[in-house]
Parts: C-alpha cells; structure tokens; sequence
C-alpha cells in the first residue's frame, strides 16, 4: 500500500465482542458476515469469530457463502437472502444452508431436485421482506420441502424494529414467529431471531441461535462499553495559506474569510467518503477541522487552526470522532458508511496483538517491467 488512506479493522476487539455477546445470548452463535464483513473483509473476520467461538457464519448470497468456502472455510454457512433455484446445486454441492424464502423459490428448487438441500424456514412476521406470512403457506412449504429431500435444520425470522427502544413492535413479531415455530412441532436444530440489537435487550425462551452483525464491531444502541473495532484514517498531502476571498474546491462553494490555513487529505467520494460530508469535520493532531469546499473524488480540503506537517495522521472516525455520530450527521446509519467504505481503501487487520495489511497481489512490484 502506498496510498496514506486505510480503514483499520481490530480483530482483537471483533474477538473481545463476540465473546462477551455470546455470554449475554447465552445461546449458538451466527457472526453475520454478509457484505464483506460489512466492508470490512469477510475472510479475516471469520477467522476472527471462528476463533472466538462463533458456530456459524451467515451472508446474504451464493456468492459471498462460495468465497468463503473458496477460502477454506469449512464452518457451517447460512445465506440469510434470496438465491436461484437454479443454483441449488452448487448449494448441495458445497454445503450451503440456504434461506427458504418463497413458494416460487421451493417449488423451483424441488422440481430441479433439491435431496440434500440444507435449509432454514423463512417466516415474515411483518417486515414483508421474505420469507412466509401464515402458517398455511408456511406448513406448504415444509411439506414441499420435505417430499423433495430437503434436510429442514432451521428456522428464523427478523426483527425489523428492534431499535424502537419499547419493543413493542418486536415483542409482536415475537408472538407470531413463536406461534409459527410451535404449530409445526418439529425438532429444529436452529432456531433463530436475535439480531444484534435484540441479542442483547431481547431474552425468549424460543430461539436457540443469535444472529449478530453490527455489533461484532461494537456498535450498539444497548451497550456502549463494546470494543470499537474499526476507524478510518488517512494523512494530510499539503497544506497552504490561502488569501481571503479566495475559492476551495469545484463550484466555488466556499470562499475563505480571512486568511486561512487549508490541508488537502488523499479521501474522496471514491473511497466512500460522500459529498454530503462537506461542512463536518475530521480529526487532525488535536483540531476539528471543517471541510471546507466540495468532496472531491479522491481529494478533499480542510480548515485547519494551526499549521501541520506534510504526513499527519488525520482520523476521519474513530476513537474522536464517533461512526454513530458521523452517521447521524450524515442522515444515515453506520452500517451504511462502513459498507460504503470502497475497496480502494487498504484495510489494516490488528490481530493477536500483530498489525497487518490486507494482501493486494495487484500492487507487487516483483512482476512490474
Ligand atoms: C443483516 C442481518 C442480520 C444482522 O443484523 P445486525 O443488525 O447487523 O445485527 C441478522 N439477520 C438478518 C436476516 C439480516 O439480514
């Protein structure tokens, strides 16, 4: 890497999570990798969790379960979203659980043949994303699915307010997923609820799997004294005095008041550092300093009190700047700026105490000419 932008990702506090949410939950574990890891690199978390005691990872396509399994990991993988019916035999193949999630998808799967097949029951008990919504369609399935072979190993729903702090809403979802489960009165080896959220505050006598994600980063509206595991940074190119009434950036869209000190920092929309953040601030040797100017691609200037060097560390989140308050800034919430975090950004592992960076065999300069 030679680029001075890195998103850092602490496999340690990743660790230090799941093991403290595994003792609230009480129950199996499902780390819930799906979108890289949230951006953060699929392959390095799971080893992270694996080790940390997590009994299955979950993703949300094909795709991201036969990464993994292309990677070597041979852990139970459960694919959370919808897949082809077409595809069930890479499924079977490889091993995948897969999400039961429509009669079309069913009917489809056990017309191609779908012996072996593992799957996990999808119940909609009112997010009306997938998954069945009565208990007719529901017990269809599982007969469908039974004829045709398939090994039924679970069942699951989602919670789709479970940061409502009454849970009121969940505690309905709860009721219908718990009326659900039981008119089948069949032997589930996994039976699944808890998101994040609901892992921690939410405790039935039903489930017996958690199905965490944004929390293995530490990030939680119910418990704040989790590792933060990840935070982005990058140093100043150059910094300048530029005269009063003058221009930053495209469009002119602001024009110093007086004299002013201006750092360019190598992050731009291309590494998913939006233009709305233009007018927040990032984190630099002791100053907050406002982004001054449009977002750029790769590039952006900031205002800063006093002068710099070349090469200081400028946190744009992390231990000064806060993921959830950034997102708050950003009318949004942290998942979607971790995963918007772009694979231009070299990610650096902290684990077992040792920093590494991600491999990237397309910057080795042993080939170049
Ligand atoms: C993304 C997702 C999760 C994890 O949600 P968090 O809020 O990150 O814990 C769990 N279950 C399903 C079905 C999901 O789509």
């Amino acid at each position: 890497m030679y680029r001075d932008t890195w998103m850092s990702v602490d496999l340690d506090a990743i660790a230090d999570n799941v093991k403290v949410t595994k003792e609230i939950c009480g129950k199996k574990y499902i780390a819930v990798l799906k979108a890289d890891a949230y951006g953060c690199g699929d392959s390095h978390v799971a080893r992270a969790v694996i080790e940390a005691g997590a009994d299955m990872l979950a993703v949300s396509s094909l795709d991201e379960a036969v990464m993994l399994r292309n990677e070597g990991f041979h852990e139970k993988i459960l694919i959370l979203g919808p897949v082809n019916a077409d595809d069930v035999d890479v499924l079977i193949r490889y091993g995948i659980s897969t999400a039961a999630y429509s009669m079309e998808f069913i009917k489809a799967a056990a017309a191609k043949g779908c012996k072996g097949l593992l799957v996990h029951l999808a119940v909609d008990t009112g997010m009306n994303r997938i998954g069945f919504k009565t208990k007719k369609d529901l017990k269809e399935a599982f007969d469908l699915l039974q004829q045709a072979g398939a090994v039924i190993e679970g069942i699951f729903t989602h919670f789709y307010r479970s940061d409502d702090f009454d849970h009121v809403v969940t505690n309905q979802q709860y009721a219908k997923f718990k009326d659900a489960v039981t008119s089948l009165n069949y032997p589930f080896e996994w039976i699944h609820c808890d998101n994040s959220d609901a892992t921690i505050f939410f405790k039935d006598d039903l489930s017996n799997a958690c199905r965490v994600g944004i929390t293995l980063y530490g990030i939680s509206p119910y418990k704040k004294d989790l590792k933060k595991a990840i935070s982005l940074y990058t140093r100043v190119s150059m910094t300048k005095t530029v005269k009063a009434g003058e221009e930053i950036g495209y469009g002119g869209t602001y024009t110093t008041k007086k004299d002013e000190i201006i750092a360019t920092i190598p992050i731009g929309y291309a590494d998913g550092f939006i233009r709305a953040n233009q007018g927040r601030h990032v984190y630099i040797d002791g100053q907050m300093c406002e982004i001054v100017g449009r977002v750029c691609m790769d590039q952006c200037m900031v205002r800063l009190d006093h002068d710099v060097p070349a090469g200081t560390l400028v946190e744009i989140f992390g231990p000064h700047i806060d993921l959830e308050d950034m997102a708050a800034d950003l009318h949004t919430i942290s998942y979607e700026i971790i995963c918007l975090i772009s694979g231009r950004v070299t990610r650096k592992y902290i684990w077992h105490g040792q920093e590494y960076d991600e491999d990237n065999p397309r910057l080795s300069l042993s080939s170049a000419k």
